[in-house]
């Protein structure tokens, strides 16, 4: 893609519209089009996106935001930084997304004991596998709750014909580097179908602007998509579409040929489809996570633990109390998870001499 997005970035230069340019608009109805939402608005990254959807909700002190206790800091961050309260939920251990059941025990108890007033369901696409939206969105009418999807690392993925970043009341995605659909930098987007939520997050991305530069009518953050930024993810949108998620399905499916007998492999449930942020299998324990990391580094394989201490473990968040007890699975995968490398660009031959690697550690 080198030449194509080396002329994409010329043009910024050339026509030095660095912030707001007609490459940001372009790419948010590119987006939006590809989502299958009404509204696509940029901002500068994936933990804004999330913090721009709660403010457009006002959601704050005394509201309960229900958010997994196996993700990335950023989701419960945004719940405590809008100073609400994040009620840290298990997650299911085949598909490490929130477990349905014990949110709605988590949401009847949150009712019962009447401290905080239960608001938004936070579900979190893990690895690239939407959560189960369906029980989801049930428990969520049935409770009067708001869905915020938190769709960084869910981007791509699907559940039947229906896109992810699309199941939320408001979905969020992530384009740091990392994740499925990756800039050369920080970037972040909000879908929504809702016009009044619209008005509300382009204004708090903009200072709180109102009807122009200088009149400012609420509290809000500078939150921007850079046009450079844009400008690349155009390009790579488009290779995303033709190419990469569909070769990122096959590379994971031959990791699953070759693995599926001696680890547990990732589990996609019926109907949905993965974007593979990452490919992670589960050891036995944590002694032989290390003895597979360290094989794998003495190839020069890299592997990273998404995530080594689930969200009640942080210091940051020791503030709330969680309900410990209840975060077993959580706590558990913390220990015997290891992410493989993933990546649209990966050749066969690569994938093999991972598994092959692996599998001589498991039958040594
Ligand atoms: C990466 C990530 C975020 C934050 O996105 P940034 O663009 O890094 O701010 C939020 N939630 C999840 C689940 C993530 O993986």
């Amino acid at each position: 893609m080198k030449e194509e997005i080396d002329n994409k970035i010329q043009e910024v230069l050339y026509d030095t519209n660095f912030i707001s340019g007609r490459q940001v608009q372009e790419l948010e109805n590119q987006l939006a089009q590809y989502v299958g939402t009404k509204f696509c608005i940029s901002c500068a990254n994936g933990t804004d996106a999330l913090t721009l959807a709660l403010m457009a909700w006002d959601i704050g002190k005394k509201d309960a935001v229900f958010v997994p206790d196996f993700t990335f800091f950023a989701s419960a961050e945004t719940v405590a930084f809008n100073g609400a309260t994040p009620i840290l939920v298990d997650v299911d251990k085949k598909t490490y997304n929130i477990d349905v059941d014990k949110l709605e025990e988590a949401i009847k108890k949150v009712l019962r004991e009447g401290n905080y007033r239960p608001k938004v369901i936070l579900a979190v696409d893990l690895f690239g596998q939407p959560a189960d939206y369906e029980r989801i969105r049930a428990i969520a009418e049935n409770y009067q709750l708001l869905i915020l999807e938190d769709g960084a690392q869910g981007f791509g993925g699907a559940i039947g014909n229906q896109r992810a970043c699309s199941f939320g009341d408001i979905s969020t995605t992530s384009f740091f580097p990392a994740k499925p659909l990756g800039a050369y930098g920080d970037g972040g987007a909000i879908f929504l179908n809702n016009e009044e939520w619209v008005r509300k997050i382009k204004s708090f991305k903009n200072h709180g602007q109102g009807n122009n530069k200088y009149d400012n009518v609420y509290i809000g953050l500078n939150s921007r998509l850079d046009t450079i930024q844009a400008a690349i993810l155009q390009v790579k949108l488009k290779k995303f579409k033709d190419w990469e998620l569909y070769r990122v399905n096959e590379i994971a499916k031959l990791y699953t040929d070759i693995l599926e007998k001696i680890v547990e492999t990732p589990e996609v449930k019926k109907g949905f489809f993965s974007s593979w942020a990452q490919y992670v299998i589960k050891l036995e324990s944590q002694e032989q996570r290390e003895k597979i990391q360290s094989d794998l580094k003495k190839r020069g394989i890299p592997t990273m633990v998404y995530y080594p201490k689930p969200l009640h473990m942080q210091k940051g968040l020791s503030m709330y109390s969680h309900d410990v007890d209840n975060l077993k699975v959580s706590s558990d995968l913390s220990k015997r998870v290891l992410a493989l490398p993933i990546h649209p660009y990966l050749k066969d031959e690569e994938v093999e001499k991972v598994g092959m690697t692996i599998k001589e550690r498991m039958e040594a």
